[in-house]
Formats: C-alpha cells, structure tokens, sequence
C-alpha cells in the first residue's frame, strides 16, 4: 500500500495534460489551484496506514490474499459494504471535503459484477482481464477515476443519432491489438490526480449505439488525454490565506472536463465492446455503488459544517440560546438519517453471481435522493444561525492592512480573548462548506435527483403494494390466497370480507 508521500510523489512522475484558466499547467502537484483535493485524495492513502483504522480502510485482497487499501477491494461481504460507509464518513471528517476515490472503487466493483454476467451470457472474455485489472490495481494501489457522465450533446438524441457522434465516447477503430476511442468524459471528479480511468457507458443504449457501448481502462496521461479543470465558487481564494476556507483540502472532487482525442486502448483493458444490452446493467449497478455513499461522505462532511457552526456561535457568545441549540439539534437529526440510509442499503447487500456483494438499490436511490434534498437544509440552517456575516465579511487583506486593518478587527470581534484570525478563519470554513459549488454537488453527484426518481418508481414494486391494500380491503384477484383468517366452515374471514 502506498505511503500519502509515495501517492503524491507518483502524481509528478506523470505527464497529465491539465488546463485551468488558459493555461496548461507544468507543475499540477505544487499548482494552489489542485493541490487541496491531490492532499483530499492522499488523505485515503494516509488514514490506511493508521493503526486504529486496520480493517476499515485496508482490506484482505479475495484475489491474494494480501492487505490491500480498501479502495481497490471488491466487496464480498454485506459488512464490507458496512465498512466502506463507516470509512467514507471518517475520512470526510478528516477532509471536509470529497476525497474522489470512491468513483473509481465503485466503477471497478460495477464492471467487476456485470462482465461475470456478460460472459455467462455471451461467451466474452472481459471478467478474466477486469479481474487482472483489479489484481494490477491492488498490487500497485493507483488512483482510478470512475468515468460515466458523457458531454450528452443534444439530450433528445441517444448517441448513434447525434449530429455530433462524438458527444458519447465512442469506438471509432478496432484492428488486432486493441480499439480506439473518442469523445469526452465530464464531472470527472478527482481525475487530474488519478493514475487511470476506467470508462464506462453513460445511459442504457441499444442497437444503433453499437459503438457507444464501450468500457475499458487507460492512465490519464495516456497519449490523446487531455483535462480542463472546473473552475468553482471562490477558486481563487485557493492563492489566498486567511480567506481559504477548507485551507488544506478545497471544496468537493476537482472535477474536470476530460477529453478523448483518439486514444488506443489493447484489449486487454477493454470491459465490453459492443453489448449494448449490459450498458444499462453497467450504468445502474455503477449509480447505485455511488448513491450509497453519499449518507457517508456527505454525513462526514455535515459534522464538520455543525461542528463549525456551532464554533463560530461560541465566537460570539450566543450558542447557548434555545433555538440555536433546537436548529443544531435539527442539523443533527438530518445528519444521522443520511447515515443511517447508507448503512441500511449496505447492510441489507446481497451477493452477486459473481461472489461480489451489491447494494440494497432501492434503498441506495432513495439514500442519495435525501442527500440532494438534507443536505440544502443543513446548509440553510448553519446560514441561519451563522448570520449574514457570511456572505459579507471583508478581506483579509483589509483585516491585515497596517493602517485600516485594526479599525476592521473592532467590528468583527465577538467574544473577549477568541483571536479575530479564529473568527475569519471558521466563517471561511463554512462558506466554502454550504454554498455554491458544494450544494451542486450534493444534488449532481452520483446523478441528478430524477435519475433516482426513475430507479426508486423502478424499485419500488407499486403493484405488490396495491396486492397487499387490495386483500386488506377484501378485494380478491382469481387465484388468491384465502385470508388465514378465515373459520373452519365459512367462506370468509370476522371482517366479512371474501377471503
Ligand atoms: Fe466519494 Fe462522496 Fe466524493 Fe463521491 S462525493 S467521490 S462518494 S467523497
């Protein structure tokens, strides 16, 4: 397992083609501007090497055996799928923030699962070089960055009947060595500071999308790759100090627009070409992975906006009031119930064909469907209690000026003897924390709130709920059970009805 140290030296050793802000960046590693999620993403490397965390966020390898970092492990078991929640809301609250990897265990956990099915089906040969891919992967403890959501073009065409083929990554070759792809990949969290990609389709698809139906592996840094970093809600504060926020680690994933310009791939990293009739199995299996996580990260990342909230209160001296205390007590309860829907769809796993454990995905959807909506109202109720000084604190730069910067301490202290740096500091924080950027992000992440509207209606057996009320009400279809009610002689149960 690789050191913190060793993951961020091993980024340098890279050629990633990054451009933020017109420009390409030479030195990503040192750049302000990525290097807050590169220490996000390190923190999963970290915290396994943390004793009190053995087990949580290290793994034993059902490939060899071996302690892997629990981010390249296949669940097999409904406590591994346990473990991975508890371990995302640890390191959100080592982070504040998106640590990205998770996309990336998710994807190697979905195309692991539906290429068993695909061969059992088709005869391929994609589970045996998955397989290999992921033993590659735990021996070498890279970074992959999961990669679905497509440029989409224009959205009332499917991909084969776009006026621009190339808004769906796509084949455009394929010969004896391998194929070539084109198109791009966007939302790409943590990609800049991953070793690899693997790809996966973005929507289920069919016939004419023959050549969209493509899932394989390349390095980020792989001739034809190139990344356009996202620019986010106060980026630029990154170059600054005092008025960071979340100084160490940034806002969310640092996602990226990530662009394909004919790149090869051997066949021996391609994990489907061509079955369009697994693309939809791929793109849900791949959803519901990630919609579990989100009662954990999220949950991490809801304590560090409580705890802060709570903090700046202190600073001023109204934190024993009882409405604030009733508002963070509300805080908490919102918080709790998106964690607890990340351990129940995990805990109610069950295993695939394969021998891998899957999600609960009724139970994942409508854990992530809480999330777009928990997630705003925390964030309004630490705006509520944290005033409107969030959104109008001056600079640093004034607060630090030599002449004017005492005359605007006077007005910003609160409580006597809590440092005025203390104060700017935590109100930073939770700026970062609950606006902009990050409450898209809540609602975007893992796919917009419809797509687990579908899943959930899919799910959520509506005509076994109106079986169940209709024998309740007495109304019987042909060929139903009798109710156990029902007395020796009679044709009916106490309530008369006819069952
Ligand atoms: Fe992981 Fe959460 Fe970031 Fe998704 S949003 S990659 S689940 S930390």
């Amino acid at each position: 397992m690789l050191t913190a140290e060793e993951y961020i030296q091993s980024l340098r050793e890279l050629k990633t083609k990054i451009y933020a802000f017109g420009k390409k960046l030479d030195n990503f590693v040192d750049d302000p501007l990525i290097r807050p999620h590169i220490n996000a993403a390190a923190m999963t490397y970290h915290l396994a090497h943390d004793p009190k965390l053995e087990g949580l966020v290290t793994a034993t390898s059902h490939l060899t055996g071996k302690k892997i970092n629990r981010f390249t492990h296949i669940h097999q078991s409904a406590e591994d799928l346990v473990k991975k929640v508890k371990m995302l809301r640890i390191l959100a609250q080592h982070t504040g923030t998106c640590f990205q990897r998770c996309v990336g265990f998710d994807a190697i956990n979905a195309v692991f699962t539906v290429t068993y099915d695909m061969d059992q089906k088709l005869g391929t040969d994609y589970h045996r070089r998955i397989k290999q891919y992921v033993g590659y992967l735990q021996e070498t403890d890279k970074m992959v960055a999961g990669s679905m959501t497509d440029a989409k073009g224009d959205r009332s065409f499917n991909p084969g009947r776009q006026k621009d083929p190339d808004q769906y990554i796509r084949v455009v070759q394929k010969n004896g060595e391998g194929i070539v792809i084109r198109g791009a990949k966007l939302h790409q969290t943590g990609i800049v500071n991953s070793h690899e990609m693997l790809i996966m389709p973005t929507i289920a698809l069919d016939e004419a999308d023959r050549d969209y139906a493509v899932s394989c592996a390349i390095p980020v840094d792989a001739p034809g790759v190139m990344h356009f970093f996202g620019r986010q809600t106060n980026d630029t504060r990154k170059y600054d100090h005092l008025d960071q926020g979340n100084a160490c680690f940034g806002i969310v994933g640092g996602e990226a627009m990530t662009v394909l310009d004919n790149v090869f791939v051997p066949w021996e990293r391609v994990f489907m070409c061509g079955e369009v009739e697994f693309a939809g199995a791929m793109v849900e299996k791949f959803a519901s992975y990630h919609r579990q996580n989100y009662g954990g990260c999220k949950s991490g990342v809801s304590d560090i906006i409580i705890g802060a909230t709570y903090a700046s209160l202190e600073y001023i001296g109204v934190d024993k009031a009882s409405h604030v205390k009733d508002k963070l007590t509300e805080m908490i309860h919102l918080t709790e119930t998106l964690y607890a829907c990340s351990i129940a769809c995990s805990a109610e796993g069950k295993p695939t064909p394969c021998g891998s454990y899957y999600v609960e995905p009724l139970l994942a959807n409508v854990c992530k469907q809480n999330v777009t909506r928990y997630i705003y109202e925390i964030a309004r109720l630490s705006h509520d209690l944290a005033g409107g000084i969030l959104a109008t604190l001056p600079s640093e730069q004034d607060l630090q000026h030599p002449e004017v910067g005492p005359i605007v301490a006077k007005y910003i202290t609160g409580v006597e003897g809590v440092d005025i740096k203390h104060r700017y500091r935590i109100i930073r924080l939770l700026e970062n924390m609950t606006g902009g950027t990050a409450l898209v992000e809540s609602m975007h992440g893992a796919g917009s709130p419809q797509t687990q509207r579908v899943m959930i209606l899919r799910q959520g057996n509506l005509e076994q709920k109106k079986r169940m009320a209709l024998r309740l009400a007495g109304i019987v279809q042909p060929g139903e059970k009798r109710c156990f009610l029902s007395r020796e002689g009679r044709s009916g149960c106490d309530r008369g009805c006819s069952i």
